[in-house]
């Protein structure tokens, strides 16, 4: 008997809806900067001083006073001597300062002239104290070659703000204002489980002898290591085994220690499938058939946890076939993942590219195409977009967000979305 089918909800609507259950988790952690990637803040980190501290030479030079060398090929002795980590003293008018990359600019000084432009005369005279003197090549503009105070980030202002997710440059910059902890949200706890009969974990049998019908697990290991990029704490719970009482005491004991169950497979309607009665019976599950391609059949729910009726563990099953499975855990439940942990911004960037491909047959659905960027500028389409191809997901660097009805001809402009966006 066929259940009738519910209405297609459109992708936007599905992640809106997604994004409501996700209530940010309590649980704030100090980390060392040093294991901040990939984190996400849980605070606005405001700075105590100016980055840089003070003006400083942005090369190795002499520090001048531009109103002493208003000629090309002045002499001028040299008084002090200014290596990086120092500082040196008021320049005396009418002398130069040796100084080097980083070191601070000397009062009075007001542009640093690089040394290719300066030729030392050789008349230095270390044992009396002597720097000696050098030739100035080129008359200096005022301010030339110093970085000013301040001019990376100013005392008092937001670096890094609440929600954002950090990175190798945001853990440097955190570092420059004297961070050697972060506050972030805790990882979220996420149970990862696979369902179908058919699945044999590779090693368990070799591919000589798979039975008919067998084939191996390859979500599972795409699932971790996605979950693992978010920042995830995953327990794999392998495939669950396909009995009702299995299936349950999976999920009781899942939803008690984590904030995320994550399946792969049987949310098809209609499908006979343990997964589906089980969330049902602990909690509550919404079958949901989203209006892309691929990715069809979605579903989210809750597992109530045995300690109370209203704290519950989100449940999310995605689609079993693996291409399926991979797109829409990357538009929905990546999402869903960063929203847990506090995370704003979490659309990915699309950039707009001449398709390098004919597409002519439209689709009712919004389609996800795999494509990789040529050297040309343009996207080339790989020829077998089936859902149950993984090697589209390989091959492509990204995906073309083609929208309902729309066919595409060689040289269209297309949205295209890298994977590097949406699988950091
Ligand atoms: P389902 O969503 O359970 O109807 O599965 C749809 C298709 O995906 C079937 O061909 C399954 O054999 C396949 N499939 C389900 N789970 C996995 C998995 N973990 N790895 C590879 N293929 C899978
Ligand atoms: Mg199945």
């Amino acid at each position: 008997m066929n259940t009738p089918r519910p209405p297609l909800k459109s992708l936007d609507d599905a992640l809106a809806e997604l994004l409501g259950h996700a209530a940010t988790l309590t649980g704030v952690e100090q980390i060392t900067t040093f294991d901040g990637d990939g984190r996400v803040l849980a605070q606005d980190m405001v700075s105590a001083l100016h980055v840089p501290p003070q003006d400083n030479s942005s090369m190795d030079g002499y520090a001048v006073r531009c109103a002493d060398v208003r000629l090309a090929g002045g002499v001028l002795p040299v008084s002090q001597r200014i290596p990086a980590g120092a500082s040196g003293q008021s320049l005396q008018t009418g002398t130069v300062a040796r100084i080097f990359t980083g070191a601070p600019i000397p009062a009075g000084a007001d542009a640093v002239i690089m040394q290719e432009d300066c030729e030392p005369l050789g008349d230095a005279k270390p044992d009396q104290g002597s720097l000696g003197s050098v030739r100035i090549k080129s008359a200096p503009q005022p301010g030339q070659w110093i970085r000013r105070a301040g001019e990376d980030v100013t005392r008092g202002a937001v670096v890094l703000s609440k929600g954002e997710r950090l990175t190798p440059a945001s853990q440097g910059l955190a570092a420059s204002i004297g961070m050697s902890t972060l506050p972030v949200v805790r990882r979220p706890r996420v149970a990862l489980f696979s369902t179908g009969d058919e699945l044999v974990m590779p090693g368990d049998i070799a591919p000589e002898h798979m039975p008919a019908g067998a084939i191996y697990n390859s979500n599972r290991f795409f699932l971790r290591a996605l979950l693992r990029r978010l920042g995830c704490e995953v327990t794999d719970f392998g495939i669950v085994p396909d009995r009702r009482d299995a299936t349950i005491d999976a999920l009781c004991e899942a939803a008690l220690q984590h904030d995320l169950i994550l399946t792969s497979g049987g949310v098809s309607v209609g499908e006979e499938d343990h997964i589906k009665p089980a969330v049902q019976t602990l909690g509550e599950l919404d079958l949901w058939q989203i209006a892309i391609k691929p990715g069809k059949p979605f579903a989210y729910g809750k597992v109530r946890r045995a300690s109370s009726a209203d704290d519950m563990c989100h449940f999310i099953g995605l689609p079993g076939n693996p291409v399926s499975s991979f797109i829409t855990f990357l538009l929905l439940v990546r999402p869903f993942l960063l929203r847990l942990q506090g995370g704003q911004g979490v659309t990915p960037v699309v950039t707009v590219m001449p398709a390098h491909f004919d597409w002519p047959r439209a689709d009712k659905r919004r389609e996800f195409l795999r494509v990789r960027r040529n050297a040309a500028g343009g996207l080339d389409l790989f020829p077998n977009q089936s859902s149950g191809v993984l090697t589209s997901a390989v091959w492509g660097d990204g995906v073309v967000d083609n929208p309902a009805g729309r066919s595409i001809a060689k040289g269209d402009t297309v949205q295209f979305i890298s994977f590097a966006e949406l699988m950091g």
